[in-house]
């Protein structure tokens, strides 16, 4: 067995990333939905370098295929373009559902088609994971504690969500996509996780997503003003992408079935924010506030006690640093469209 392993390891092509070779016993078929996207491409990196085989799902909506384009042609990778709104017949050990449209232009763009993903897509995935006895982990989002009037939130608020405002086809569609998960798992016994992954920032997120972060770097680097939505004094708590990616892991790993926040607790004002970035890039963009959003949560910080009891995990990357690789990259991507008139 040893020298078939040792033949497999040594018809990786050499231009890919080096990833580590599992045994039979210890690799995992591992299914990620919406892989393609800025988050589930990160994931998609770690595991592969892991050793495991990846199969991503993704129609494209928001995720782009080169964020996993360094993997296509590898054997233990595969693509698959597919809408999770419809059935999926595949066979796999653990599965990371990640599809759905995340930033509030996105998933605003087409409310009921965020619904549906959420809705029915999930439903898709844990018939999927019931059907092939694998583990399902559900990305869930803050959101789902809507405006809160507890600070900082713990898993055990239960939110305080408008069910028909403009943000509701994401937030009541992640609530829905945690009642769904504990209701298969009490009915079928399956095992699930639920993440509930808070403000996240890095590499490949979508330039023009419209999100708070991406806005100001790019408003900055094009000496653009920046846009403070309202009065600034509304705060998030933002991570870097590579702490999620850790977390969401650690949490498929562990032995702990209850939602999870995944965030980092330094909280900070949009206001400081928008300074923080503008100093970073160094631009000569002025500051300057436009009419608050509908239903925008004032305040919002995770409680991680959880996350750091059962699953031993908290972040660790430096706010700024994070930052300033975003910045690198985004820097990267405007000289690319730039000589490539890509979008
Ligand atoms: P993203 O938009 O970059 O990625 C989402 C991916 O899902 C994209 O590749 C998109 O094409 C794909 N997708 C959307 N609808 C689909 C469908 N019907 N069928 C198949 N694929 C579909 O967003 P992201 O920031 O990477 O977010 C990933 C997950 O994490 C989402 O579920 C999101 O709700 C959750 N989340 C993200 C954040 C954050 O700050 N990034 C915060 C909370 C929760
Ligand atoms: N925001 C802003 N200017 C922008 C984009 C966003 O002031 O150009 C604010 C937005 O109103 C919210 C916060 O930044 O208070 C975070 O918004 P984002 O869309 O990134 O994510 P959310 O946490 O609201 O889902």
């Amino acid at each position: 067995l040893e020298e078939k392993l040792s033949n497999f390891e040594s018809r990786v092509p050499k231009t890919y990333p080096d990833v580590k070779f599992l045994n039979y016993v210890k690799r995992k078929r591992i299914l990620i939905t919406g892989g393609a996207g800025f988050v589930g491409s990160h994931l998609v990196d770690q595991l592969m370098l892991q050793g495991h085989e990846v199969i991503v799902v993704d129609n494209f909506f928001t995720g782009r295929k080169r964020n996993v384009e360094h993997w296509v042609g590898h054997e233990n990778f595969e693509l698959i373009h597919h809408d999770i709104v419809n059935p999926i017949f595949i066979e796999v050990d653990e599965i990371y559902h990640l599809a759905s449209p995340a930033s509030p232009p996105h998933y605003m763009h087409n409310p009921v088609k965020t619904i549906k993903t959420n809705t029915m897509g999930t439903i898709n995935v844990l018939g999927l994971a019931r059907r092939c006895n694998a583990k399902v982990l559900i990305a869930s989002t803050s959101e789902v504690y809507g405006d809160p009037e507890i600070h900082p939130q713990p898993e055990t608020y239960w939110g305080h969500v408008n069910p028909i405002g403009p943000r509701a086809c994401y937030d009541e569609g992640k609530r829905v996509a945690e009642t769904l998960t504990y209701a298969y798992a009490k009915q079928e016994k399956m095992s699930v996780r639920v993440a509930r992954i808070f403000n996240t920032f890095g590499p490949r997120m979508h330039m023009n997503d419209g999100r708070v972060v991406s806005n100001f770097i790019l408003q900055a680097l094009k000496n653009e003003d920046i846009t403070v939505y309202g009065t600034g004094t509304q705060t998030r708590s933002f991570q870097y992408v590579t702490d999620l990616v850790d977390g969401i892991i650690s949490l498929m790993n562990a032995n702990y079935t209850q939602p999870v926040n995944l965030g980092n607790p330094i909280e900070h004002t949009i206001n400081e924010f928008a300074t923080k970035i503008r100093n970073l890039v160094g631009g000569r963009s002025k500051i300057v506030h436009l009419e608050g959003a509908i239903d925008d949560p004032q305040r919002r910080k995770p409680d991680i006690t959880r996350a750091k009891k059962f699953i031993n995990w908290e972040p660790k990357y430096d706010i700024k640093m994070g930052l300033q690789k975003t910045i690198d990259y985004f820097r990267q991507e405007l000289k690319q469209d730039k000589y490539t008139h890509r979008s």
